[in-house]
């Protein structure tokens, strides 16, 4: 019988885990990382988020280490994390559905200027504002075609927006134009009215969307960050809000987390802070995702979100 040992979330919510692995998986044995009898096997599966740096001599002994993230590059880039360990990231169904979900409200909530609503409300204010765009005539760019990319830009063509999106390699995908590599993303950033980053934080993705990067884009662009708030130059998001470059954008991740209450990013007049939440799934889905994986590493198979420490996603 595999074993998982559970480190995320602390000692706290292991019952949580602990019940939703009995559910959808009776025949796995489910141990807390935080019970003093655990002693690590070299056949066990460590689930975790972000673990302490004195836990890592003891990962590095696992068969493998599950994260409850899609993104990994906070275990990444800690010194000693044992990289050579195979390392999977989140995924299933759920978490694909959940993003999809998030990026079409805020999608809308960019062409009807939602953020103008909730200031006017604050104000008791009734005042109404003029739509130039609707779904059909907007075209949206997503960064990053991967597990959530993907997802997320399909669910958008059938939506009825225009979509493309822009990867490192050359793929194709139903009711989506893909643009690949770096000689192909001012193309791409030409075709956004609305730019949705689901890049993951590496080297050459850090810093990326800067003052250069956002005056590609169609002047009055809309701007969806989903990724990572190291992606962003804030200084530079902030002038594009203020000059018209870009007409409004909705933030799920920044930098630092959470957001210090003197950041200006709070109170801009048109950004909307949502705090990390665009695509959590239910420790049931999870639970469900993990198990799956486990299965095919029993089984000698290589999950399909198995990180690449060289490329970093
Ligand atoms: P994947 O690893 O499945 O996909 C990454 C995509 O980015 C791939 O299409 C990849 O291209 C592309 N990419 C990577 N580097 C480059 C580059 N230098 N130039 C162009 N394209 C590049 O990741 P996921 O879809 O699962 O997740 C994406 C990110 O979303 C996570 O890393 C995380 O930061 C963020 N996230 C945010 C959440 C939230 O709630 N806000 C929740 C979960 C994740 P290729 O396919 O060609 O390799």
């Amino acid at each position: 019988m595999a074993r998982l040992i559970i480190s995320a979330d602390g000692p706290e919510k292991f019952d949580i885990w602990k019940k939703a692995f009995a559910e959808v998986a009776p025949d796995l044995s489910v141990l807390s990382w935080y019970e003093s009898q655990t002693r690590l096997q070299p056949s066990d599966y460590v689930l975790v988020w972000s673990p302490e740096a004195d836990h890592y001599p003891a990962l590095a002994t696992a068969k493998a280490i599950l994260c409850t993230g899609a993104g990994v590059d906070h275990l990444l880039n800690a010194p000693g994390f044992p990289r050579h360990i195979p390392l999977v990231r989140m995924g299933g169904e759920q978490t694909g559905q959940l993003m999809a979900d998030y990026v079409t409200w805020a999608a809308i909530a960019l062409l009807r200027q939602a953020r103008t609503w909730a200031l006017q409300q604050a104000e008791q204010r009734w005042a109404s504002n003029t739509i130039a765009r609707t779904t059909d005539t907007t075209r949206i760019g997503v960064m990053g075609l991967g597990h959530l990319g993907g997802y997320v830009a399909t669910h958008l063509a059938r939506v009825g927006f225009r979509v493309s999106g822009w990867k490192r390699s050359p793929a194709t995908l139903t009711g989506v134009t893909v643009y690949a590599g770096q000689e192909a993303l001012s193309a791409f950033l030409e075709t956004a009215d609305i730019l949705v980053n689901l890049l993951p934080s590496t080297p050459q993705t850090d810093g990326i969307i800067s003052k250069e990067f956002l005056k590609r884009l169609p002047r009055g662009a809309g701007f969806i960050n989903v990724g990572r708030g190291r992606h962003v130059v804030q200084t530079d998001l902030i002038n594009a809000l203020n000059t018209g470059i870009l007409c409004g954008a909705v933030l799920d991740v920044v930098t630092p987390e959470p957001l210090p209450a003197a950041s200006p990013l709070w109170t801009h007049p048109s950004i909307i802070i949502t705090p990390h939440v665009a695509s959590e799934a239910s420790p049931l889905m999870q639970a469900q995702y993990v198990a799956e994986v486990i299965g095919q590493m029993e089984r000698g198979e290589k999950p399909a979100l198995l990180c690449d420490p060289q490329r970093g996603y």
